[in-house]
């Protein structure tokens, strides 16, 4: 390691194939370092109406309340939990990993009484599962599901979700932070009430901001609140009101936006949808195969049955030591890869292929470089 202070501040250009953050490209960097406005600058907020309508876009909605929550995943997470939940709210949550596990915690700290429809970690939720959960709980208000379980590397299917959660009268909520951008997700024609992503997966941006999307249903939810919003910084009733000029008086000042965010996440956007987001797909698709293809032929298998095409968790071969190779794929090819976690811990490796990470490039790299070092 070295740490004179001259070289001290120099972070190394890794390859990140790990469950997140992804690969940068140079133009959202370059976008970073633009001239900071102020936050109620006109010209800033065309650039925040644009990159909020380009949200709409990739989340395929016509939600006028869709906008990037100052933080990160897990900001949009707590946002959607506290807006949408009051203290004694029977909620239904989906617990396959880290991140069914945390939005369970969250909800509860919301004063929700959540019910666990749980299933083991690498598998996935069934509609069959819900609909036994729903009729066991009527007075459930809010599902809350992760469409892509990043700590296993399960894509959830959503297929009669909505539908079965409306005709009971509950909304249905939605963890898309490594799944926006990088695969099939339609928040209007999948009747989603809310949705929450992150910058850092397959958007491939910095950390930062979460964007979060909010239907009709989710709004009456909120406007029926009894309750104030128990966090300030994240309560939508004030934030709208900056994001969309909405509820009368217009723009008003909530919080400073993170600016130079916004501009990283607007130059991200542009990118999307200068590729095409079905061409999008279709690569992180493709580059799956190419990667799955090239695991399996070196004996190395998949753990969850429905595999994500952005995070391929993989079975440690016998006889491999788990942080070395890791150690190793780091220093000798500036490869990251991502541990396992919970009970996966020593057991797995999840490989990401998201956004600008997600190509020939770096899947035959990974592969090489796999292969040499476990040899
Ligand atoms: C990464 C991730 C989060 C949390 O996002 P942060 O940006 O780390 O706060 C939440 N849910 C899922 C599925 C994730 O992959």
């Amino acid at each position: 390691m070295e740490t004179s202070p001259a070289s001290a501040f120099i972070p190394a250009e890794r390859i990140l194939m790990g469950p997140g953050p992804s690969p940068v490209p140079q133009r959202v960097l370059r976008a970073l370092g633009a001239p900071t406005l102020g936050h109620l600058d006109p010209q800033y907020l065309a650039i925040m109406d644009r990159t909020c309508a380009m949200l709409r876009e990739v989340f395929r909605t016509k939600n006028a309340l869709t906008f990037p929550v100052s933080g990160t995943g897990m900001a949009g997470m707590e946002c959607v939990a506290v807006n949408l939940i009051e203290p004694g709210d029977e909620v239904i949550v989906g617990v396959n990993g880290v991140f069914g596990t945390r939005m369970k915690d969250v909800m509860e700290r919301c004063g929700a009484k959540v019910h666990a429809l749980e299933a083991t970690w690498g598998d996935v939720i069934s509609l069959e599962q819900l609909k036994a959960a729903l009729d066991a709980h009527p007075q459930v208000k809010l599902v809350g599901i992760v469409h892509a379980e990043t700590s296993t590397g399960a894509l959830q299917p959503l297929a009669g979700f909505a539908e079965l959660v409306h005709s009971r009268g509950a909304l249905l909520a939605i963890d898309a932070v490594t799944s926006l951008g990088g695969h099939e997700l339609r928040v209007d024609d999948w009747g989603i009430d809310a949705i929450y992503s992150g910058t850092q997966k397959c958007l491939s941006c910095p950390p930062g901001l979460s964007p979060v999307s909010f239907g009709e249903r989710a709004l009456a939810k909120m406007d029926a609140r009894k309750t104030k919003v128990q966090s300030w910084y994240l309560d939508v009733s004030m934030l709208r009101k900056y994001y969309t000029g909405g509820g009368g008086g217009g723009r008003v000042y909530h919080h400073t936006a993170p600016i130079n965010m916004t501009y990283a996440l607007h130059e991200a956007l542009m990118i999307v949808l200068e590729e095409g987001l079905d061409a999008r797909i279709e690569r992180h698709a493709q580059m799956h195969r190419r990667l799955r293809a090239g695991l399996e032929a070196m004996g190395l298998t998949y753990i969850p049955k429905h595999s994500l095409h952005s995070l391929n968790c993989i079975s440690i071969p016998a006889g491999a030591d788990d942080a070395k190779v890791r150690r190793r794929l780091l220093e000798e090819y500036g490869i990251e890869i991502g541990a396992g976690l919970g009970p996966m811990a020593g057991k797995a490796w999840r490989i990401g292929l998201m956004g600008h990470g997600a190509t020939v490039r770096n899947v035959d790299l990974v592969l090489t470089a796999l292969k040499n070092v476990l040899a």
